[in-house]
């Protein structure tokens, strides 16, 4: 694999550290003690946007509690600023489930202020702690994918779409590095706005690295990353490969489409 060396392994390594930490947890977290009995699911809507999610206070300070303990361990520097939240209450938490699962940027910015930290602390740490309830949740509603037709983002959770895998017979099956969903998408159509006229798609390859390819689309301005390399996602989970293809995602935003990488954390 011709990749570039774009992301530090520091980095890499504290990205997986957190991955096998979400992983733990998703086994032990039960997705029939979250959600209550599936309710009706419309089709144009993310299906997390729909479904009561319905948190366990204890167990969720008991996960806040592991991964402070795990972020004092593997990010030393973050102490001082952990040891303003480490005490937060098991009702705030659970306001932190719900905003972060509303993507509530907001929220988290006046929660930062008021309580002098850095401005993307709370959220990063609330991302977190729901990913493993997340990966959990989008199984459990692994069914009802296919029917859902939200036009913009991961059908479960919302998160803008922007990485594939190969499935059976080479086809295009979107992945979502925050959820953990998946579902097949037709291998010429634009998976973020539907476009399917192929003259406003294109597709980019980077020279000598046959990772993966970008399908760009000129309609809506969106780019998917399709990887290639099936032992990619054999040996990492989305979130890893995500990050391990970043040097495309710079090189579909030199070319103009997308948003700003910079923003996205
Ligand atoms: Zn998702
Ligand atoms: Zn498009």
């Amino acid at each position: 694999m011709g990749q570039q060396n774009v992301v530090s392994k520091e980095y890499q390594e504290l990205q997986e550290q957190l991955n096998s930490w979400h992983k733990n947890w998703s086994e032990k977290v039960n997705a029939e003690d979250i959600t209550k009995s599936s309710p009706k699911i419309s089709n144009d809507l993310p299906i997390l946007s729909q479904i009561e999610v319905n948190i366990n206070e204890e167990i969720l300070s008991e996960m806040f509690a592991d991964l402070i303990l795990l972020l004092n361990e593997i990010t030393p520097n973050l102490k001082s600023s952990l040891v303003k939240v480490e005490n937060i209450k098991s009702e705030e938490l659970k306001k932190w489930f719900e905003e972060s699962v509303r993507s509530n940027n907001l929220y988290f910015e006046k929660y930062a202020e008021e309580n002098e930290l850095e401005s993307w602390i709370p959220q990063f740490l609330a991302e977190h702690l729901i990913r493993p309830f997340l990966h959990v949740m989008s199984k459990q509603f692994e069914d009802k994918l296919e029917g859902i037709n939200n036009g913009i983002g991961c059908k479960f959770c919302g998160e803008p779409v922007r990485l594939a895998k190969q499935g059976e017979n080479g086809k295009k099956v979107v992945v979502c590095p925050r959820c953990e969903a998946s579902w097949e998408h037709k291998k010429l159509e634009c998976a973020i706005c539907g476009n399917d006229d192929h003259k406003e798609l294109t597709i980019i390859k980077i020279d000598d690295d046959t990772t993966a390819q970008i399908q760009a689309c000129k309609k809506c301005n969106g780019y998917l990353k399709f990887v290639e390399a099936r032992n990619l996602f054999r040996n990492h989970s989305p979130e890893i490969v995500d990050l391990l293809t970043i040097h495309y995602d710079y090189v579909a935003q030199e070319k103009g489409y997308g948003e700003s990488i910079e923003q996205k954390n």
